[in-house]
């Protein structure tokens, strides 16, 4: 519920500096809206959409977050709405002599006292759901993992009441790539890595087709999984020793078996709060996103980096115009030159294909009133919060370093959320101002709105309303703390909403590699 004085127009202005403010009230303002301040409004105004607070000349640069987010293409009158035609993009900062930890400061005192309920595994790691997982080497079994999957869940699955779910690792990844390039080890290492999820307890079972590019023995090189029980169980399809579809659909199922009964006996235990590892990213994002949700989201994590715990923070496209602040912010020059050197790969990866980082931008974030790249990404980096930024994990990889770390990954949600799964994260943190359903089958997803008039109608699909902040009956501070204690409650077992109606996005893959 919105508070009475809500429908008053209302606008917010981010920092001092900025010669914008965006509107906040539900479906915008008409014409000769009057602010508190005496701001008039000359035009229409969008909800989310910009309004100048000053008169801009042509040339001018229009300042939000403090961050020049572009110049006006023409003069722009105090109170006249700052469309995205109006605005020239700058063009992104250079790589070369940017600073580097001249900002790491710590985020605060350490947090003790905090725990949760999760699974210890034998690696160290700790898992917040009980699921096995099958894993695939190519795409052409996923037909028949589905199949078994079907079969396990009804046959097996009610006599071991303690694990959760039996998630079949489909993807797209087959033969077509060339698997001989240094792009392909990116997909390789994250097939790799996504099964040792600590959600999946170190019980790795593998399905293979036989003949394809990425033999078993290429997937996992030692024969084993590192930190898993055992060497993974696997099943070749093309078998002779399997005559029909069903022997191959009884080889699985009788293969998940003893897994699903080592699973079945895990318990869960207190752990510290530093056992998290939390992977945050937003989508479908609107221009309150950095007001609301991303901020809470920000405050959230320096909590947590003061517990211990790991947060990660992602997508490329949406740091690229922030990277002076992160390099700014790194513990130490080593991992301000990773972030450097993962922004020059993004770079050249996306030239490749003839585009820049302001392809990023959709529709949905127009129309919720972010112009350009520039201001996604400012507001997309706060979720970042104020941490010394602790390592850098390349796409695909498993980070090394606890604390505060930037994954590099793609924007894309299911890519990103691939990456922070192969990274090991036990929990996801998911923003969005437009609304996505967006769920993963392998770690809960809180999903966080950034308008109340969104978790209003979406209200069986985010768990935490953010939008509170921008109507000024919340804080940024308390939505932040609400937002910690439920990751420690979801992570203790309480189901998410995504969780409630099953809601899965399929697994997606980062390849950069040439397909033949
Ligand atoms: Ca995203």
């Amino acid at each position: 519920m919105q508070s009475q004085g809500s429908s008053a127009p209302r606008c917010i202005q981010i920092h001092p500096r900025d010669n914008v403010a965006i509107v906040v009230n539900d479906g915008g303002l008409p014409a000769g809206s009057v602010f508190p301040d005496g701001l008039v409004l000359t035009t229409r105004v969008p909800q989310g959409h910009k309004v100048a607070l000053t008169d801009l000349p042509e040339g001018a640069p229009i300042l939000r977050y403090n961050v020049v987010i572009g110049h006006a293409s023409r003069p722009i009158a105090r109170g006249t709405w700052v469309e995205e035609s109006m605005v020239r993009i700058p063009p992104a900062c250079g790589l070369d002599s940017l600073p580097a930890c001249t900002e790491a400061a710590s985020a605060g005192a350490p947090l003790e006292g905090h725990t949760f309920m999760g699974y210890r595994n034998a690696d160290g790691s700790v898992g917040t759901r009980n699921v096995l997982a099958i894993s695939t080497s190519v795409q052409c079994v996923s037909g028949v993992v589905e199949h078994a999957v079907a079969r396990i869940k009804r046959d097996l699955l009610p006599r071991f009441p303690s694990v959760d779910d039996v998630v079949g690792l489909e993807h797209t990844f087959g033969c077509g790539i060339a698997i001989e390039t240094e792009d392909a080890d990116i997909p390789v290492r994250t097939l790799r890595h996504i099964s040792r999820n600590p959600n999946f307890g170190g019980q790795v079972m593998l399905v293979s087709l036989g003949c394809e590019k990425l033999q078993p023995g290429r997937l996992f090189p030692d024969g084993s999984v590192p930190g898993c029980s055992g060497a993974p169980g696997t099943v070749i399809l093309q078998d002779e020793a399997h005559v029909g579809f069903e022997s191959m659909v009884a080889s699985i199922v009788r293969m998940a078996e003893p897994r699903l009964a080592a699973l079945d006996a895990r318990r869960r235990e207190p752990c510290p709060a530093s056992d998290l590892v939390v992977g945050v990213q937003c989508g479908g994002s609107d221009a309150f996103s950095g007001v609301t949700a991303n901020p809470a989201v920000g405050f959230a994590s320096d909590l947590l980096v003061r517990a211990g715990a790991t947060v990660m923070f992602s997508e490329n496209t949406e740091v690229r115009d922030g990277i002076a602040q992160l390099t700014a912010r790194a513990a130490t020059p080593e991992v301000a030159q990773a972030l450097i050197r993962e922004m020059a790969w993004y770079d050249a990866y996306l030239a490749r294909g003839g585009a820049d980082r302001s392809a990023n931008t959709s529709p949905g974030n127009k129309m919720g009133g972010l112009t350009n790249i520039v201001e996604k990404a400012m507001g997309s980096i706060v979720k970042s919060g104020s941490s010394p930024i602790n390592g850098v994990v390349p796409p695909g990889a498993r980070p090394r370093e606890k604390g505060l770390l930037f994954a590099a990954t793609p924007a894309s949600d299911f890519i990103c959320g691939t990456l922070q799964l192969a990274a090991g994260m036990n929990m996801h943190v998911f923003t969005t101002g437009r609304g996505t359903p967006y769920g993963l089958a392998a770690v809960p997803v809180i999903k966080v709105a950034t308008r109340s008039d969104l978790a209003r109608r979406w209200h069986d699909l985010m768990d935490l309303n953010a939008g509170t902040i921008a109507t000024g009956e919340a804080t940024i501070e308390a939505v932040g703390w609400e937002l910690f204690h439920l990751l420690l409650e979801v992570a203790s077992g309480r189901r998410t909403w995504s969780e409630h109606w099953r809601l899965h996005n399929a697994l997606a893959l980062f390849n950069p590699a040439p397909v033949t």
